[in-house]
């Protein structure tokens, strides 16, 4: 067992202790060369620790706020899954920072590997001489690699110094290119010679350099070629009896490599990852093992990119490939693009794309050995010609998701960059698909050749007589014959009927500005099932009248739609108005005004950290909140013209529905299309005494909590969900004694993982929470209940309290609406519906709790409005990637869109950067520092994809995350983005800036 140290860093001449801010990694979790584990603040700045060794993150970690002397360890990484601390005495090999690092000709400048495919540079230029002063962020040289000219930069402060690799010299990847020294007398006069195993084999003294011709590095022969481990495929086993690192299994899980009967080359013989390249070979080993014929002539030394280009297309001999060609009429599409004032190649591979959703096998690829990845990201490489005559493949990424305007700003940018072949290692990596337009050229047919790692590529050809020539060429691993011809029909459709999907194409020259604007949101083709004619009573009939049924009855009412709202309650808003989100939020403003208290004195304000609860204008403030807003209500949906009905609805047949009123006899009436809206009740398991005790009000559900004549003394809550922890830090600030229940490990289970443990840190200072409880049984009276429950470890407990509130979640029941009789089909509890919120009848739609996913106010709205919308005609989607929600705890949690795992699951190579709200200045003045605010953002396109909180005001906060998601904004425009100050606002630009510094860092190795 190994165990590494993290020592803090210096990262200035004049540091000599720095300040933990934040872990970004957890004791126990997977660390991998390259990460950063944790933030620290310095006499200049927050800086990144980044570490260079693999591993597991163990303790003891040195707490956030610790001040920690240069040199001194925050930290450790161990070998050994599942360690999350060291013991004492343990035995530290070395630095996790200084492996292989030849010290005493100061930190090399390696070369970094900036693609997949990339194994060696070569040096253009120096930057900087030996003996030039260093900063962090200084450019110190340019390489070509086999893709583009990339600047080197370099993050530590000191002196350039020798031995340096000459210009025009090849250093493979991961080789010393060069040195940096602290002190300036050192520049220059020590050197090493790195042996093959990447050790210092020789010091040496070497000359200082003359003005012209710098030091000169030797560079090693025979090393190995790195491999780099992407992906997300987990490292194979250890193979039995043997040992082999960490990164070399992960390569091996990356590349298919069986590791038994492999050599190792490591210490006794440890499989590392040199030995796992060998036995697969690279890309230039398969090239060199094919049949050579004798060419005469002298030959000069290929560049670096004419190597890489030649290795991968004798790879490509590998894939067994055929061609197939459609000819297309470009001309309407041509049309629309002009219209729309985006590039014709933009307008294409968006309608590649709009025509891959029926045929995604087109965006897999065949990874070695046998297997297919599954990819739903259409990250399209798009060949451009160079400025030097190359060419050059950047990548437009997430054209499924985005607007043709953003494809065109993204493309824009690329171009340029890519005409000089200056691109960012994710702007050519990893493409899905390749277009290459060589018809400007005038090129009557042609083929082209798909590289590994995509399955299929495009060639455009000129326009002839019949069309242009659209050709595929495909891998028959993935693709077959059918799945190209039928892509290629879908596609020439496509193009040759823009309207469809392009709105406002201006084909025939009638776009108006407007509908180009609605075109930059190219929008997939009209619905299945508008409203179906008939003698129908009404249109629509909306069945429930909270906030998804309302929201959906206003909108088709709006737009003319006749429309009836059947709601078994007097006044609509349903669930959210009468037992949710109002009035919980009514009594947490109460509480919140007793906490608040709490920081006065702090800020200089006494006498007031005393206040006393006045139940009865508690209670008369929240029925006048939700009266008031039930009125407005309904006057606002009759003045809309909607027929609201008070009553309960239940299908009779797939055009009748039966209406029975509160008074008077059942009635019927006929509908076009229907949307279910119905809700769902809270959920009450079968734990003994609990649903027999609801009647005397002994048991209580979010339903009937809201009768209480005075806040109990002491609570038993079962079940630790938002509105248990809601619940219980309300009763806790109005003086009840809490205790929560929870059956599984964790409260709080859907909260992001970081997020959720913070607030579950705090929240336990305030209550008892039992974990992994058993609820034996609930008995008793009002106001003398006793809760019998088993903790983990089966200990048998008795907790006295007034009353038991039930959080034990909410299910839909649709037991007596008949759906049997529609053909809605369900999924366990909930109604099954797409994305456009249709069920299995396709003139029946069904929105907000009834359909399960997220429960809340603003969701079920959200579907409500996409049912509106598909029922008026216009296709129209909910996206739960873009949704969003708030924990009334306090401080606030909460979340939009995607976390880092939801994200990475989804196949997003997501990242997140975070900040403490303690060093927030607006914060620090109100003295609300708990918590953390999180970005995270997609790698490839800087996306921000989720924004996460757990701060008070997140009920504000949260509208800029939201803005940030559904307008998926990308890090510079946040970055560029000016928040005003003194704001907790400001921590957005932090943030978008911090991570941007950290990608352009990462991308650089
Ligand atoms: C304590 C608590 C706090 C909450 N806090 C928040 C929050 O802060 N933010 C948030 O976003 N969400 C919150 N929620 C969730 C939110 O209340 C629901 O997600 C939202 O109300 C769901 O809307 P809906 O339209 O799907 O259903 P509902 O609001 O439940 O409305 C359904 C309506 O249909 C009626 N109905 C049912 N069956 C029939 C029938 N057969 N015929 C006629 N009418 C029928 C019901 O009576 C009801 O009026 C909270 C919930 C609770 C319990």
């Amino acid at each position: 067992m190994n165990h590494y140290a993290i020592t803090m860093p210096q990262l200035s001449d004049t540091m000599t202790e720095g300040v933990v801010v934040t872990w970004e990694k957890q004791a126990g979790d997977r660390v991998e060369r390259g990460d950063i584990v944790a933030t620290v603040e310095t006499d200049k700045a927050i800086m990144d620790v980044e570490v260079f060794k693999a591993g597991y993150l163990a303790g003891p970690l040195a707490e956030v706020g610790a001040t920690v002397a240069v040199g001194a360890a925050l930290g450790y990484i161990t070998d050994t899954a599942g360690d999350v601390a060291i013991a004492a005495g343990e035995v530290v090999e070395e630095q996790a920072q200084t492996e292989m690092i030849p010290h005493h000709a100061g930190t090399p400048i390696v070369m970094p590997q900036l693609s997949d495919t990339m194994t060696e540079g070569v040096v253009v230029t120096w930057e900087k001489q030996p003996g030039d002063v260093i900063k962090r962020g200084d450019i110190v040289a340019t390489v070509e690699t086999d893709k583009a000219i990339m600047d080197v930069e370099v993050f530590q402060e000191g002196f350039l110094s020798g031995p340096i690799a000459d210009v025009g010299s090849v250093v493979e990847v991961g080789h010393p290119m060069g040195f940096i020294v602290d002190d300036a007398s050192k520049a220059n006069d020590t050197g090493v010679t790195i042996s093959a195993d990447h050790k210092v084999k020789d010091t040496h003294k070497v000359a200082p350099p003359s003005a012209d011709k710098p030091a000169h590095l030797p560079i090693p022969k025979t090393a190995p070629a790195q491999v780099a481990a992407t992906g997300a495929m987990p490292p194979v086993p250890r193979p039995q009896g043997r040992q082999a690192s960490p990164y070399a299994r992960k390569v091996a899980g990356q590349l298919g490599v069986n590791l038994a009967g492999l050599a190792g080359s490591g210490p006794s013989g440890v499989i590392v990852s040199a030995d796992v390249a060998r036995a697969r070979p690279s890309m230039a080993e398969v090239a060199h093992a094919l049949p050579q014929v004798d060419v005469p002539g002298q030959g000069r030394a290929m560049t670096s990119m004419e190597k890489a280009v030649s290795h991968a297309m004798t790879a490509s001999l590998t894939l067994p490939t055929f061609n197939v060609t459609v000819n297309i009429d470009t001309a309407k599409l041509t049309a629309a693009a002009k219209a729309n004032k985006v590039s014709v190649t933009v307008a294409i591979a968006k309608a590649c794309s709009v025509a891959m959703a029926k045929f995604p096998r087109m965006n897999w690829a065949y990874q070695p050995v046998d297997k297919l990845v599954e990819r739903a990201n259409h990250d399209f490489g798009v060949a451009v010609m160079s400025n030097d005559g190359g060419l050059v493949v950047p990548i437009l990424h997430g054209i499924e998701k985005k607007p043709l305007q953003a494809l065109q700003s993204d493309w824009t940018g690329l171009v340029e960059r890519a005409r000089v072949r200056k691109l960012a290692p994710a702007e050519y990596s990893n493409p899905t698909f390749t277009i290459s337009n060589m018809g400007m050229l005038g090129v009557s047919h042609f083929t082209a050749i798909p590289t590994p790692g995509i399955s299929a590529i495009l060639a455009i050809a000129a326009n002839g007589p019949q069309g242009t020539p659209f050709t595929i060429t495909g891998d028959h691993r993935v693709l077959n014959g059918a799945d190209v011809a039928l892509y290629l029909a879908t596609l020439k459709q496509t193009i040759e009927a823009p309207e469809g999907w392009i709105q406002g194409s201006g084909v025939g020259g009638q776009g108006t500005a407007a509908e180009a604007v609605a075109g930059a949101t190219a929008t997939i083709s009209a619905p299945v099932s508008p409203i179906p004619e008939g003698n129908w009573d009404v249109q629509v009939v909306v069945i429930g009248g909270g906030p998804g049924g309302e929201d959906c009855a206003r909108d088709l009412a709006d737009h003319g739609v006749k429309v009836m709202m059947v709601n078994n309650e007097p006044f609509p808003g349903g669930e959210c108005l009468w037992r949710g989100c109002i009035p919980s939020k009514a009594w947490r403003a109460a509480a919140d005004v007793i906490r608040n208290r709490a920081h006065d004195a702090e800020m200089g304000v006494d006498g007031t950290d005393a206040p006393k609860l006045n139940w009865e204008q508690v209670e008369k403030h929240r029925r006048w909140v939700q009266t008031s807003r039930g009125e407005m209500a309904l006057k606002a949906d009759r003045g809309m013209k909607i027929d609201v009905r008070e009553g309960y609805g239940e299908f009779v047949d797939a055009h009748t529905l039966k209406i029975t009123p509160v008074e008077g006899e059942p009635y019927q009436v006929t509908f076009g299309a229907a949307v279910i809206a119905t809700g769902a009740p809270a959920f009450v398991p079968p734990i003994p005494g609990a649903r027999e005790n609801l009647a005397s009000g002994g048991v209580v559900t979010s339903d009937t909590i809201w009768n209480l004549a005075a806040p109990p003394k002491k609570l038993g809550i079962v079940g630790g969900g938002v509105i248990g922890v809601e619940m219980a830090q309300i009763f806790r600030d109005f003086g009840t004694e809490v205790l929560m229940l929870e059956r599984h490990a964790r409260i709080l289970a859907e909260i992001e993982d970081e997020i959720g443990k913070t607030l579950i840190a705090a929240l336990e200072k305030e209550i008892t929470v039992v974990t992994g409880a058993a609820i034996n049984e609930v008995s008793g009276k009002p106001g003398a209940m006793k809760l019998r429950y088993a903790n983990k470890e089966g200990v048998e407990s008795v907790f006295d309290c007034d009353i038991v509130l039930m959080a034990t979640g909410k299910r839909p029941d649709t037991g007596k609406l008949n759906l049997d009789k529609v053909g809605v089909e369900l999924d366990g509890a909930a109604i099954r519906v797409d994305a456009r919120c249709q069920t299995s009848a396709p003139h029946i739609y069904a929105v907000g709790d009834v359909i399960g996913g997220y429960m809340l106010a603003h969701t079920a709205a959200t579907q409500g409005r996409v049912a509106a919308d598909n029922l008026l005609g216009h296709a129209s989607e909910y996206d739960q990637d873009k949704d969003c929600g708030v924990t009334f705890s306090r401080p606030q949690a909460g979340f939009v869109g995607l976390s880092v795992a939801q994200a990475k699951a989804k196949g997003i190579d997501a990242v997140e950067a975070k900040m403490p709200m303690s060093i927030d200045a607006k914060a620090m003045i109100t003295g609300e520092t708990e918590g953390m605010i999180k970005l995270v953002a997609d790698k490839a396109s800087g996306r921000i994809v989720g924004v996460h909180y757990l701060a008070d005001h997140t009920d504000t906060l949260i509208g800029t995350g939201v803005m940030m998601v559904a307008g998926e904004m990308t890090l510079t425009q946040v970055a560029k983005a000016i928040f005003p100050h003194p704001t907790q606002t400001e921590l957005f630009g932090e943030l978008a800036r911090r991570l941007l510094n950290r990608l352009r860092r990462t991308a650089k190795k």
